[in-house]
């Protein structure tokens, strides 16, 4: 088999959200495990409503979580392409002019309804001579366009849902070009999607119909469809269906609240099938997860409670080579040593900052005064330098016997001087961070 060719195709109308995360990962990932060509198309025909900037983020939200394309295309940058094929569909007449407002279309369909009809459109403009067009352009209507369905039975084997079959005899012909003369993507993708050589279409469950009737137009421009995959969509803990228009579980917003991009990728992946939702150690991990034949067939609700731990558990394993920028950026020095002392104690990532703070100093000492005596001996016992990972156990063996003292009542003084908090890192990994000078200050109540 040809090595696969998948696209993520989003319409630049608002920023991504989980849902929409769930598609691009499904077809990125797959793409990449299979050695394939992963293409981000942008579906911007609808000028009204794209915009440069969401298109933008898109593309920040997508390195974000770390899907970088091999290819970025914009549809309205191929208008000559779609041309084209609108040409081929009307010379085979499977493209007709109809020139019904919205509201006349919406009359036609309660009039459908009140007869117990099915409200799909009733095809009149079929019947239309070239004398009443002629009168209609006259009026000042522009025309839009529709596809002549075959009306027929379009199956397909569906990579998650098995076989598929839409009897396109119960849809209206669907309009491929606006009053306006844009087209829209039921054309624009299909025509796409052959010309880029898309092998694998998996896309929200919400497309099936349309599946049905973009078989057909692939079929009508002389080219086989690719494969198809529809897989169950995403929903807010409520149920409620996800809305790109209304900001729901944007991936800016789960960034801005610091949750980690692998783990909104795990949760985004995993939710929604039979596998066990769990931490990865990388994007590769997760591609190797990735069974269409394991998505379920039911909606699933993704849980930001659960994503929130999900990071803190992601990070808890993350290399420090997966994250060196990310420190960097953040200020953070220290390098590898720091980030396995601090890592198990993180729930965000941007908390290693504070741990860096504390290693870094100056930090003002807690000390209580029922422990200056032992914190001077303690002081007096610090292990000359050079100072390894070994620092700790060689000073805490020689520090019991000579404070005599012994487990909490050792220990909690010591973390409380030397980090000024109750609780955090191993101090066997933070004593040799902090280092011998800072040390010593710390433990003689100094600011250091
Ligand atoms: N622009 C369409 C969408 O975002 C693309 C659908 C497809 O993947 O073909 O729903």
């Amino acid at each position: 088999m040809s090595t696969p060719i998948l696209r993520f195709a989003p319409s630049p109308t608002g920023l991504l959200h989980v849902g929409n995360a769930r598609t691009a990962l499904y077809n990125a990932l797959y793409a990449r495990r299979e050695g394939g060509t992963f293409i981000l198309r942008y579906d911007d025909t609808d000028t009204a409503r794209s915009t440069a900037a969401f298109a933008q983020a898109i593309g920040e939200d997508m390195a974000w979580l770390g899907i970088a394309p091999d290819r970025v295309e914009h549809q309205s940058a191929r208008l000559p392409r779609y041309d084209a094929a609108v040409e081929k569909l009307k010379a085979a007449g499977r493209l007709y002019p109809a020139y019904e407002s919205e509201e006349e279309l919406e009359t036609k369909r309660l009039s459908r309804r009140r007869r117990g009809l099915p409200p799909i459109y009733d095809r009149a403009a079929l019947k239309l001579t070239d004398a009443d067009r002629a009168r209609l352009e006259g009026e000042g209507r522009r025309p839009h366009w529709r596809f002549r369905l075959d009306g027929r039975r379009v199956a397909w084997a569906d990579l998650v849902r098995g076989e598929q079959a839409v009897d396109t005899a119960t849809l209206s012909d669907p309009v491929l070009i606006r009053a306006d003369g844009s087209y829209l993507y039921t054309l624009t993708s299909v025509v796409d999607d052959i010309e880029m050589g898309v092998t694998h279409v998996v896309r929200g469950e919400d497309h099936v119909t349309n599946t049905g009737v973009q078989i057909e137009i692939a079929e009508a421009l002389g080219a086989a469809a690719p494969v198809f995959g529809h897989h169950n969509l995403l929903t807010l803990p409520s149920g409620e269906g996800l809305s790109k228009r209304l900001g729901h579980l944007s991936l800016r917003a789960l960034r801005e609240a610091g949750e980690e991009p692998l783990a909104v990728a795990a949760l985004a992946v995993l939710t929604g099938t039979s596998l066990a939702v769990e931490p990865v150690a990388d994007l590769d991990t997760l591609a190797a997860k990735i069974d269409f034949g394991r998505i379920s067939r039911a909606p699933a609700r993704f849980d930001p409670a659960e994503l929130t731990s999900l990071s803190a558990a992601t990070l808890h394993h993350l290399p420090f080579a997966a994250v060196a920028g990310r420190l960097a950026a953040l200020g953070v020095g220290g390098g590898e040593a720091f980030w396995l002392a601090v890592r198990g104690n993180l729930a965000r990532f941007s908390d290693a900052l504070a741990w860096w703070r504390v290693v870094e100093g100056p930090l003002d000492p807690v000390t209580a005064p029922e422990d200056a005596d032992f914190l001077a001996v303690a002081a007096a016992s610090l292990p000359p330098e050079p100072w390894d990972e070994g620092v700790y156990p060689r000073w805490i063996a020689a520090l019991k016997p000579a404070s005599g003292r012994a487990g909490r009542a050792l220990f909690h003084p010591l973390r409380l001087a030397l980090t000024g908090a109750e609780s955090g890192p191993e101090l066997k990994a933070l004593l040799p961070l902090i280092g011998r000078e800072k040390a010593l200050a710390r433990l003689s109540g100094k600011r250091g």
